[in-house]
């Protein structure tokens, strides 16, 4: 195709797709798919994921994903629309956990070994999540429709997003694992917005974000046993293919710390009298916005402050 028309169906295009807005950072990204067109698919993949991999019927594993799964979906609010949530826990030793778009969430049993404490877990999924909101896996599959060729992707975006091809890229995207059996890796501003949402989201729903600094020290620690052990453990560590663990990334925490730590000074009192004690989160969009505000300005934490409930 000429490049001028190529030039000018590009603009065309862009034109017509909407730039999203991170709801906790405000970075804009351009997205091709609707945010409906994604819940579809993480509907779909998950479905798959459940049908492939085994579901642990743990009472206490299962108690201790949803009640902590639960607690971040209401500080997540309507920052993730039409979100239904569900919080799978599979039975298998790989350090691994993900979030689909539609608040599907799985983790698995040999990452809540590691993570030893409830804070540590709701940095970790509070992090899975933040990528969902930040529509990382639609940005990357965006990318790649836009390189796979104009034509195409002017299909694809009059099209369902749901046939074949799309779901696989979808997987890609996503790390859904489900039918292409390799994810790409993130990049590193993906895993810093991820990083810095996943600690805001805790931060609010009680946890203490620090706990992030912790459980990523551990994750560098079994990069460096695996390493030593010549790749053995990269069969039982998915979610460091996918995530640096790395010195950088401590450093970048630690720093963050400041912005995320009086939000959580803010917010812990309305759970302080125990997990047992916090309702179930309700639906994202029917969540009280009082309970989600977001601090879109570091500055500001006291604003997430509101009380839950009387
Ligand atoms: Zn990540």
């Amino acid at each position: 195709m000429h490049r001028v028309i190529q030039s000018f169906l590009a603009f065309a295009l862009l034109a017509l797709t909407a730039c999203y807005t991170n709801p906790v950072t405000g970075r804009r990204s351009l997205v091709l798919l609707s945010q409906g067109e994604e819940v579809t698919l993480g509907q779909q993949s998950f479905s798959d994921i459940r049908k492939k991999e085994k579901v642990s019927t743990d009472p206490a594993y299962n108690a201790r994903v949803t009640r902590i799964g639960q607690r971040i979906a209401q500080a997540v609010g309507n920052e993730l629309p039409d979100a239904k949530w569900e919080f799978v826990v599979f039975d298998s030793p790989e350090l691994n956990a993900f979030a689909l778009p539609g608040g599907k969430v799985g983790v698995y049993t040999g990452l809540l070994k590691l993570a030893e404490n409830d804070a540590e877990l709701a940095t970790v999924m509070g992090h899975e999540i933040g990528h969902v909101i930040a529509r990382h896996g639609a940005e990357r599959m965006s990318e790649a429709l836009l390189i796979s060729g104009l034509g195409e992707v002017a299909g694809a975006v009059v099209e369902a997003k749901t046939d074949t091809g799309n779901r696989q890229l979808f997987d890609l995207a996503y790390g859904g694992l489900a039918t292409v059996g390799r994810v790409l890796p993130h990049s590193r501003n993906n895993e810093s917005e991820a990083d810095r949402m996943g600690a805001v989201y805790a931060a609010r729903a009680g946890y203490d974000p620090r706990a992030a600094i912790t459980f990523w020290q551990k994750m560098v620690s079994q990069k460096q046993a695996s390493e030593k052990g010549g790749g053995k453990a990269s069969s039982v560590s998915a979610l460091l293919s996918t995530h640096p663990a790395d010195e950088k990334r401590i450093s970048d925490l630690k720093a963050l710390m400041p912005q995320v730590v009086p939000l959580y000074e803010a917010n812990r009192a309305r759970f302080r009298d125990g997990p047992s004690s916090t309702p179930p989160a309700t639906p994202a969009s029917k969540a009280a916005p009082a309970a989600t505000a977001v601090p879109t300005s570091p500055a500001t934490p006291a604003k997430a402050l509101a009380p839950r409930r009387p």
